[in-house]
């Protein structure tokens, strides 16, 4: 659909939120001005070349939107490679037990996993496949209060002990929520379990992007965007919005030029839109008052490689550690990259003086994921700002839908209501919505 007259918008933030909406707009025939104060993982360490950027990317199968994207930016060319993998949890010092992936049709394939699952202890394994049932069937009902209560809490009702809780839901919970069990909602937890155990098949695929983010999705919508006409501008962030009344008239910039449009969309961080707004805004609606209950927490990135070539790409769990997962993808043909995950709350549970990288080779080694002998290369740690929404119960309410109070605002970003954790997925579709709303007024 092409506007009558190209109608303009300004979307501050380029993370895959506001690029996305960018890329849609453009198609739809609008103006758009994107507002990218720095690239995404801009932060990345200085040595690593952009060709082996160790940001390989995890996608599941159910998630639509970003495998639509991509199909669509590489559309008539090599499309990125995904290659499955399983689910592996790191069970104890040596013991690592496989998600198995049953052929059978849903809901067979969840039961015959589940029960072929040696991460759970027989008699748990059981109970959770006979209340699966029981709520398949309809004799069952999830508990209503589920957002008020917390996953741990929930599991322990539902006859889950507290170490099967540590070294596989712990973990799991972590790698697709970012957060802990003990500060995640029940239902922010089944909601993020759902598609991927309780879905098809197809749905609950889980496959590994060789290429970055960057690579594989922030460049080719940038480029898009370039030859497309839209305006990017980097080095400067926006500072303000102007108004009058309930409208936006303009949003002024960090260097201190205006920018006018008939539409704005903030794909930025909660923490960062806030300030923006005008103060009467924040007084009278509810809307934008709940960001203020909205919490994040910075998540930390440690990159290493070895010189010894990656037979298959691994995602394995890990409890009991400092890091929540250890992803294993190819670097180059002789090189190994290893990814591990945490936050800063977990961070900070380790003592000061406790050097958490020097840890890292004997945790490889420990999940033999190292040849003996093998030399490893520098580590490289860095931290990404407010990474990790906080899910904890009654957080589900505060997330805001796309559509602002005020007429011509969307906000966009992982952390809005989208039915999804906070992750790429989430980002995309948020995009997504914003761009139809302006498109189909
Ligand atoms: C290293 C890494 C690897 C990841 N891997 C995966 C993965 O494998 N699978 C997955 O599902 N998810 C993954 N994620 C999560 C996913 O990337 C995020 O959920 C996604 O980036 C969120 O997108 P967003 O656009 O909502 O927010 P962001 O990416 O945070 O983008 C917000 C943008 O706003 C900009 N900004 C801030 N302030 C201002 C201002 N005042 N004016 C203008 N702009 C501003 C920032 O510079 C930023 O670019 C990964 C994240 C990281 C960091």
């Amino acid at each position: 659909m092409t506007p009558t007259h190209a109608q303009s918008v300004v979307i501050l933030g380029g993370g895959p939120a506001g690029l996305t909406a960018a890329y849609r707009l453009i198609h739809h025939g609008y103006r758009v001005t994107v507002v990218a104060p720095q690239p995404l993982l801009a932060d990345a360490p200085p040595s690593t070349p952009a060709h082996d950027s160790p940001d390989a990317l995890t996608i599941l199968g159910c998630h639509h939107a970003t495998q639509a994207l991509l199909r669509s930016l590489h559309a008539g060319l090599q499309q990125p490679t995904q290659r499955d993998i399983s689910l592996e949890f790191r069970l104890n010092e040596s013991t690592i037990a496989r998600y198995p992936r049953a052929w059978f049709p849903a809901p067979l394939h969840t039961w015959v996993s589940l029960l072929r699952f040696t991460g759970l202890p027989w008699r748990e394994r059981w109970r959770l496949v006979s209340r699966l049932e029981r709520l398949w069937e309809g004799d069952e009902r999830l508990p209503a209060d589920l957002e008020q209560r917390t996953a741990d809490e929930w599991l322990a009702s539902i006859g889950q002990s507290a170490q099967t809780c540590r070294i596989v839901w712990n973990p799991l919970a972590r790698w697709l929520t970012g957060n802990a069990l003990s500060a995640l909602s029940a239902d922010a937890f089944i909601t993020s379990l759902r598609p991927l155990f309780l879905s098809t098949r197809h749905e609950s695929r889980i496959s590994v992007v060789q290429d970055s983010l960057q690579t594989c999705l922030i460049q080719p919508i940038t480029e898009r965007l370039t030859t497309g006409g839209a305006t990017i501008l980097r080095n400067t962030g926006s500072a303000q919005f102007r108004y009058e009344r309930d409208h936006i008239t303009g949003v002024l910039l960090r260097n201190g030029s205006l920018l006018q449009a008939d539409w704005y969309i903030a794909a930025l961080p909660p923490q960062q839109l806030t300030p923006l707004l005008p103060e009467r805004w924040l007084t009278r609606y509810a809307y934008f008052q709940q960001l203020a209950e909205l919490v994040s927490q910075d998540g930390t990135l440690v990159h290493l490689q070895a010189e010894q070539p990656c037979a298959s790409p691994r995602l394995i769990l890990l409890g009991d550690t400092v890091f929540h997962s250890v992803l294993v993808t190819t670097a180059t043909p002789d090189r190994t990259d290893f990814s591990l995950i945490t936050t800063d709350h977990q961070l900070a549970q380790t003592r000061l003086d406790f050097n958490v990288e020097g840890l890292i080779p004997d945790m490889l080694k420990s999940l033999r994921l190292l040849r003996p002998g093998c030399r490893l290369g520098p580590i490289h740690r860095r931290t990404i700002p407010n990474a990790i929404l906080s899910l904890r119960p009654g957080t589900k309410l505060h997330r805001p839908i796309q559509r602002s109070p005020i007429a011509n605002l969307l906000v966009a970003g992982a952390w809005t209501d989208t039915g999804w954790p906070p992750n790429l997925e989430s980002a995309i579709v948020s995009g997504n919505h914003c761009a139809d709303a302006i498109a189909l007024q």
